[in-house]
């Protein structure tokens, strides 16, 4: 089968090759016949290192698709349901998920890293991206890695609900809990920082503010549901304006940058929520003082995976999108093929595309 393998971090191209096999499914696995999955900025961070992954890897871990293959341990899904893939199988037994934080179990992640599930060119091993590796045609998961989704929704639509709209939808209902009435700032408007946008929206914020330097992202983040824009230089005199200096009550940071968790601190009023939803790398020191930690009595939240428990919120975000609450599909800019996603990462590279959705035949 066909797959987009990284050899080594930092390669200008990835190695889009059809000899790739899987291992075989284990007794609690399930095999997915990837049907869409999208370019996200995380795949860029595997590729550039600012996510370490082990190597060689197949990126990609925002997809949609098909069963073909169930162990025979498995009874959540069958063959032909329609699935999207969970890049955080919660294992249900160790101390997070037990306490509610599925989104923090480590237990697939640590497996992830000793895990190959491909082979390619005979028998040389291939890691997925997060245990998933969705640019691949098949992917072999944990079962708690493949959440069953209504037949209606289509791949792309589930695809996004996959990663992106997780992310930013339950970092605005889950993390921050945005209040009906309230006052957003969203610091990068990408897939991710759209999502977060429609997300305040749902829940009700009256002002919702998009800060991005690029000036053609502020168009599409007032049709998602920003109520005003701005690049990041007219920030300081934005916040002026719409908040009479005090700052918005919730700031979303969505860029993975110590400079913009200050620019969505400096963005938050005494008092408010400051949400890091942007992955970072581990050496970009965030320069918050113990004073200002303490005297400005801001809270500083992190949002992993929207802070979500899938099994709940994938069918929510699918039944939002439904009811006509969140745009889907004003998100996608192109429809790409597998044989593509070497242009498609030099394009968000550049900046200047959203979500790039993989469709395979
Ligand atoms: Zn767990
Ligand atoms: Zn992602």
């Amino acid at each position: 089968m066909r797959a987009a393998l990284l050899h080594a971090v930092g390669d200008d191209k990835l190695d889009i090759r059809d000899d790739f096999t899987l291992m075989p499914v284990g007794p609690t696995d399930v095999r997915v016949k990837i049907r869409a999955t999208g370019v996200c900025h995380s795949d860029l961070s595997v590729i550039s290192g600012v996510l370490p992954m082990p190597l060689p890897v197949i990126p990609g871990h925002e997809g949609a698709g098909e069963v073909v293959e169930v162990g025979d341990h498995v009874t959540s899904v069958k063959p032909g349901d329609h699935v999207i893939i969970n890049w955080t199988p919660a294992c249900g037994t160790c101390p997070n998920c037990i306490v509610g934080q599925p989104f923090l179990c480590m237990t697939y992640v640590m497996e992830s890293f000793s895990l190959a599930r491909f082979r390619y060119g005979g028998e040389t091993p291939a890691f997925g991206m997060a245990g998933c590796g969705t640019w691949a045609e098949e992917i072999v998961v944990p079962w708690q890695g493949a959440i069953k989704v209504d037949p209606e929704v289509p791949y792309e639509v589930a695809a996004l609900i996959g990663c992106g709209i997780t992310t930013g939808v339950g970092a605005a209902i889950n993390t921050a809990k945005v209040k009906p009435g309230s006052t957003v700032a969203v610091i990068g408007c990408g897939g991710v920082g759209l999502s977060v946008i429609q997300g305040a929206r749902v829940s009700g914020a009256t002002t919702i503010l998009a800060v991005d330097p690029l000036e053609s992202k502020h168009a599409l983040a007032k049709k998602v549901g920003a109520t005003d824009a701005c690049t990041p230089d007219k920030l300081m005199e934005t916040i002026g304006a719409l908040t009479g200096g005090q700052g918005f009550d919730y700031g979303f940071e969505v860029v993975g940058k110590s400079a913009s968790i200050m620019s969505a601190w400096q963005a938050t009023r005494r008092g408010g929520d400051v949400i890091v939803v942007g992955a970072g790398a581990m050496d970009d020191v965030v320069p918050l003082t113990a004073f200002s930690l303490l005297f400005e009595g801001k809270n500083l939240l992190s949002s992993l995976y929207g802070g979500s428990d899938v099994r709940r919120d994938f069918p929510f975000f699918a039944n939002l999108w439904k009811a006509g609450k969140l745009d889907l599909d004003s998100m996608i800019s192109s429809r790409i093929k597998l044989a593509d996603l070497n242009d498609a990462v030099a394009a968000l590279r550049g900046g200047d595309v959203l979500r790039q959705i993989v469709v395979f035949d």
